[in-house]
């Protein structure tokens, strides 16, 4: 399917501190659209509805599933999340950058659709530093933490199928990494031939 917006995906365990570097590089891009997520877990702290997520029943949910109305979604840490195909594609469509913060699981499933996606994995430097970061948040009890280690395991075992690999040890480096990887995408060659059509048809460049 070809589109003239860009697709990003960034996949981390919990913890690896996607959540923070992705608020820094949407700050700095006005070009790119966060994608917003259903969910059927409740909300933590101060999320709002349609904010962090559109916080859905099972009953919801199961009704998007039956409609069909979801790009990707998939069970994680004992919850449902998905991306509603509203959430993307019109925007892509028209030419918006759209970033989806998910999970391995649904990165696949965004690829099989969305061949152009560029899958970023975000791994912390080391587990010590996961576990610490994990336990200071405070937003989860120690039973969801200790899930949460289990599971990073396994989604870390999945990295080598992401395009591009970012080690969060230093936040602003790993911010700077995450544009450069957003830049590169918008001046790949079929991005640019999309963006600059008119330039192109100027240059006699069929
Ligand atoms: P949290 O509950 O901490 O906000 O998110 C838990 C996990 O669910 C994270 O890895 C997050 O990226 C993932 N997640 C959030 N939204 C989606 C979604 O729409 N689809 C999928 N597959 N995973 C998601």
């Amino acid at each position: 399917m070809d589109y003239p917006g860009n697709l990003f995906v960034v996949a981390a365990p919990s913890g690896a501190g996607k959540s923070s570097l992705v608020k820094a590089l949407l700050a700095q891009d006005a070009q790119l659209q966060l994608s917003i997520s259903h969910t059927t877990r409740a909300p933590r702290g101060q999320e709002q509805h349609g904010r962090e997520y559109f916080f859905a029943s099972a009953a919801e949910f199961d009704a998007m599933v039956a409609t069909d109305a979801f790009v990707e979604w998939a069970h994680v840490h004992g919850q449902r999340y998905g991306t509603a195909k509203q959430a993307i594609e019109a925007r892509i469509a028209q030419g918006a950058d759209v970033l989806l913060e998910i999970d391995y699981q649904g990165a696949q499933q965004v690829r099989q659709t969305f061949p152009n996606a560029a899958l970023i994995f975000i791994l912390p430097p080391s587990w010590d530093e996961l576990r610490a970061r994990l336990q200071g948040r405070g937003e989860d009890s120690p039973e969801v933490i200790a899930l949460r280690l289990s599971n990073a395991r396994t989604e870390m075992a999945q990295a080598p199928h992401f395009d591009f690999v970012i080690i969060n040890n230093s936040f602003d480096r790993a911010v700077q990494e995450l544009s450069t990887i957003v830049h590169a995408q918008r001046l790949r060659y079929a991005a640019q031939r999309r963006a600059k059509a008119a330039t192109f048809a100027a240059l006699d460049i069929p």
